[in-house]
């Protein structure tokens, strides 16, 4: 047994945890990053393979070389549950080769001499004086356990979050994510004789197949199909089970040939109250970051880790304002992604009340026409949308569900700005519950009793 001392320790190595890594090292820290995976494996992941090239132009990482992306996208276009209608969004997006991907970003911390200790299990974080100090880790080659000792520690160990849970309880941190706010999937890579328009990614909103979430078919080039099925927590859906019904009711994949298959499951909430307590960090979907309304986690996951990163070097460099220096993580990340992920949280709950009539009929009006999805999707949420509800709302059918949606674009918006004005960390426990009691007015309002 030995005993090592970082300036920061990182436990995951995926897009978050390489991030965080990434930002430190340039930034001078003695850096850890560590994963139960082996290197070679490092960056294999269940994952849809989508990614906006938008986020990586917000995390200031260079272009992805050719190989860590099998092809491009130019839309998404989202099909009612009759599939009758749909609405295009237009933009940029990479079909990633997901492990190849994974290789890259770590290898851009590696280069930054970041020192990466693989096939190592992080367990028990021990705190002595409300500080974290010391990590128990297993080199799972040999089965040989040490201890890591770090001035900061960074959870980017994924949706189970093994350091998050074994942070000593405090206000606003919650340690347990609800079976509701996530999103159970099972997905497919099949390789198919051809695939129809092999630029535009699709998902299918239906709530007998896919309740709660959506199923989705994303070519990643001519004749390799993405196919999944994500179902909200808590159901007791086996989303494989439908993704098979899917198949049998569709040709859309007739003679093709699995070539991986995988389940997994994604955060689909606004992200935790707190990306710091103590002196450890949250990143990516251990705090969960994913997008609430289509799971898209790749993105803010490198966002959240990077801006991580960013603050552990500035308390580093600043020991004597360390507590405003790691707030800055949550308040950059409430302004370039949390605001929006708030609201769209509302925009998910609202979603994910639907029936399928209803969606139908949505869609059919055009309630939500693309330029509204998209600006949903940027966070300008959006007042077209309201505006738009309340002039159909007198004399049609559904007025309830129309008024509700008024209502959200409302609520929405009221979220949005209190991320906007994120607090200081003396009075986060006030901004808490006032985001608390926001959405539990709206539930209560428009979901309980709809
Ligand atoms: C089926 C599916 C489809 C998805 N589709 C998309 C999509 O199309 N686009 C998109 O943007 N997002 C998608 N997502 C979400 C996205 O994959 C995640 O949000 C993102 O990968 C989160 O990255 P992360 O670095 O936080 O966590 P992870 O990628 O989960 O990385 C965590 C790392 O921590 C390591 N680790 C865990 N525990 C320990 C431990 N105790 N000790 C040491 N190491 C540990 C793991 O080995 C892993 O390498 C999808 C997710 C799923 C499940």
């Amino acid at each position: 047994m030995d005993s090592l001392e970082y300036d920061a320790v990182i436990v995951g190595a995926g897009t978050a945890g390489s991030l965080a890594a990434l930002a430190l090292a340039e930034r001078g820290a003695k850096v850890l990053l560590i994963d139960s995976k082996a290197r070679k494996l490092i960056g294999k992941k269940v994952c849809g393979d989508a990614l906006g090239v938008h986020h990586i132009r917000e995390v200031g990482i260079p272009y992805p070389p050719k190989e860590a992306y099998d092809g491009i996208f130019g839309a998404v276009r989202v099909y009612s549950p009759s599939k009758k209608y749909s609405v295009k969004v237009e933009g940029e997006g990479l079909a990633l080769n997901r492990h190849a991907f994974g290789q890259w970003l770590l290898s851009l911390a590696l280069d930054k001499g970041v020192e990466l200790r693989d096939s190592t299990r992080a367990e028990t974080l021990k705190f002595e004086d409300n500080r974290a100090r010391e990590l128990k880790v297993v080199d799972l080659k040999g089965n040989v356990t040490c201890y890591v000792r770090g001035k900061y520690f960074i959870d980017a160990s994924g949706f189970y979050g093994i350091l998050r849970r074994q942070v000593p309880e405090t206000f606003g941190l919650e340690k347990e994510i609800s079976w509701k706010d996530v999103c159970i999937t099972y997905r497919e890579i099949r390789r198919v004789n051809g695939v129809e328009e092999p630029d535009v990614a699709r998902i299918f909103l239906d709530e007998n197949m896919a309740p709660g979430g959506y199923w989705w078919y994303f070519p990643k080039d001519t004749k390799t199909v993405n196919f999944g099925v994500g179902v909200q927590g808590g159901r007791g859906i086996n989303p494989k089970k439908n993704l098979y019904e899917i198949l049998r009711k569709h040709d859309i994949l007739k003679d093709s040939e699995v070539i991986d298959a995988g389940g997994g499951i994604v955060p689909t909430r606004r992200n935790l109250y707190t990306l710091v307590a103590y002196n450890v960090l949250f990143a990516g979907d251990a705090a969960c970051t994913a997008n609430p309304i289509h799971g898209g986690g790749i993105g803010p996951s490198m966002l959240s880790g990077r801006l991580c990163g960013e603050a552990v070097a500035e308390a580093l460099a600043d020991p004597e304002n360390e507590d405003e220096r790691l707030w800055e993580a949550n308040k950059r990340y409430a302004s370039l992604y949390g605001a929006k992920a708030a609201s769209l949280d509302i925009f998910r709950i609202f979603l994910q009340n639907l029936t399928n009539d209803e969606i139908e009929f949505g869609m059919s009006r055009r309630l939500v026409t693309d330029d509204d999805i998209s600006d949903i999707g940027y966070g300008r949420a959006d007042f077209a949308v309201r505006e738009k509800a309340l002039k159909i709302i007198r004399g049609i059918t559904r007025p309830t569900m129309l008024k509700n949606l008024a209502e959200t674009a409302k609520y929405m918006k009221i979220v949005k700005q209190e991320y906007l004005n994120y607090p200081d960390h003396t009075m986060f426990p006030q901004w808490v519950r006032r985001v608390e009691d926001i959405f539990s007015e709206y539930i209560q309002k428009f979901i309980v009793k709809s």
